[in-house]
């Protein structure tokens, strides 16, 4: 009946109501008793329907205005876990049981280091701080840190705030105002309506290199831009794709720098990539390393066990060229923004734009149609990671290298249609951009609705509950389209009640002024 189910997912839309919920299994462990409760797919990994997005880009627009032009230092101190982080911390715990499972089966663990990894992304974007198991990496420190010198910039000097200057108007009002400011890569070629010009010159193979690498250009430009402004400087940023497909970034920053110097700084930064070359293909197509126990991965031909990562970065002469500089464009935007101002306003909506769409739009014409598909060929074989199964085809063995690794098989975000090179974040909060995380802002509205309704916001007992994912076929989880009926039903029953509070609310005021009228 996909007629009815297309009616009901419009009604829902209509409705705010979440068309793709997640069904989740909560044990009351006071009760004994369990529950299918549908969480809305905003609130889980990557929002998909229409609903959550619209609702997640309002949260984020209140984060953004929230933090922008704050009279105050934020005060961080870390919060009681919410029901959604220690969910999401059993989740993960579960996928490593599983991973460890499947590993010590000789099965391979891809899809389960590949959730691990986006779990891990997603504990930390729902408020919790540091890394779940407490594992740190093993820093390297020779390769990383030769020649990343530090660009010739004015500094100055460092205090310990998180503000931006006030400044006292002749009017004898104080103003404190921010910016907004837009990054870009550079050209890799002429471009027309979002396609390259001429296709065969373009430099395919430096945007996507420049994209995969986008997000450490980013924190390079926030270290430089912090020593230069001499403060602790906070931010808001997204990242878009522009029409030719380069990721650029969207920034509302916390004070003020002359733009001279933002212009100075962007061109001043640049990243180095210090990774094994990839200029010889070794394997490919049928010829492939094969995997052993002991040695890792071998020359199918002569048995000569692969460079490890490590022992490739060893290898590395000091005195070579990076394998990658990114650096911006020449394109730089740093706008003056006042508080309060419609300039502030659109300048919000325009740093949560992304929200309801995604990073990979589907092009409008047949040449930019072509120009996708042949930025995605180049991403293809381009190693994303150290960890990327690219490596294999230039003689290198991965990092943490695994059987089952297959050059032009990664399933890393970078190499896919929707994020085209960049498998970053797609909004950047720094630590103490406002007095609150996003979660925070949600449980506002959340009780903000509830005190409203006269129900109490507090859950009576937060470890009282176990959440734990549904299998697919589960019979206790009823059909998609039952599921959808009951959550309209639900935020109708809520919008009426709401509406009566008001009216009563209203009627109030009305009598109020009546008898004052009297
Ligand atoms: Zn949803
Ligand atoms: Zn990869």
């Amino acid at each position: 009946m996909p007629l009815a189910r297309e009616v009901v997912e419009a009604i829902a839309i209509d409705n705010g109501v979440c068309i793709r919920p997640v069904a989740l299994r909560r044990m009351d462990i006071t009760t004994g008793t369990s529950q299918i409760i549908d969480v809305p797919c905003g609130s889980t990994l990557d929002a998909k329907c229409p609903p959550c997005a619209k609702r997640n880009r309002k949260l984020r627009m209140a984060q953004c205005r929230e933090g922008w032009h704050l009279a105050a230092e934020p005060v961080t101190t870390p919060d009681e876990p919410t029901e959604y982080q220690r969910h999401l911390v059993e989740w993960r715990a579960e996928a490593q049981a599983l991973r460890d499972t499947a590993q010590s089966a000789g099965d391979p663990t891809d899809d389960y280091d590949q959730a691990i990894m986006e779990l891990d992304a997603e504990i930390n974007a729902a408020g919790v701080r540091g890394n779940v198991v407490g594992l740190v990496g093993t820093k390297r420190s020779r390769s990383t840190r030769r020649r990343q010198d530090a660009p010739n910039l004015p500094k100055r000097m460092m205090t310990a705030t998180t503000l931006g200057r006030t400044y006292s108007g002749a009017d004898g009002r104080s103003y404190r105002p921010s910016m907004f400011i837009t990054l870009t890569l550079d050209t890799y070629g002429r471009v027309n309506a979002g396609a390259p010009v001429d296709p065969g010159s373009y430099d395919y193979v430096r945007a996507a290199r420049d994209a995969i690498h986008f997000g450490k250009l980013i924190d390079r430009f926030v270290q430089n831009l912090r020593r230069v402004a001499g403060y602790d400087v906070q931010y808001f940023a997204s990242v878009e794709m522009q029409k030719r497909l380069a990721p650029h970034l969207h920034m509302a920053m916390r004070g003020t720098l002359p733009r001279a110097d933002i212009r100075a700084l962007a061109a001043a930064t640049y990243h180095q990539v210090w990774w094994p070359s990839c200029d010889v293909v070794r394997f490919e197509g049928n010829h492939l390393p094969v995997w052993d126990e002991q040695a890792g991965y071998l020359d199918p031909a002569t048995g000569e066990v692969l460079l490890t990562w490590a022992q490739a970065l060893d290898e590395l002469d000091p005195d070579a060229q990076p394998f990658h500089v990114v650096r911006f464009g020449p394109q730089i935007d740093a706008q003056g923004i006042l508080a309060g101002t419609p300039d502030a306003d659109q300048a919000i909506r325009y740093v949560s734009k992304y929200l309801t769409k995604t990073l990979g739009q589907a092009a409008d014409t047949q040449a930019a149609r072509d120009h996708a598909a042949r930025l995605l060929d180049a991403l293809r074989y381009e190693p994303c990671t150290p960890t990327c199964p690219n490596w294999l085809r230039y003689g290198v063995q991965p990092k943490n290298a695994k059987p089952g690794m297959i050059p032009g098989r990664c399933r890393g975000k970078a190499h896919r249609a929707e994020h085209l090179g960049y498998g970053g974040r797609r909004v950047l909060v720094s630590r103490k951009w406002s007095n609150k995380t996003l979660t925070e802002h949600k449980a506002d509205r959340r009780t903000w609705v509830l005190e409203a309704l006269g129900l109490d916001a507090e859950p009576a007992d937060a470890g009282r509950y176990i959440w734990s994912p549904v299998a697919a076929g589960d019979p206790d989880v009823s059909p998609i389209r039952v599921r959808l009926l009951r959550s309209i039903r639900e935020r109708l029953r809520w919008r009426a009640h709401m509406n009566q509070l008001q009216a009563a609310a209203e009627g109030q005021d009305l009598s109020a002024v009546e008898g004052r009228a009297a």
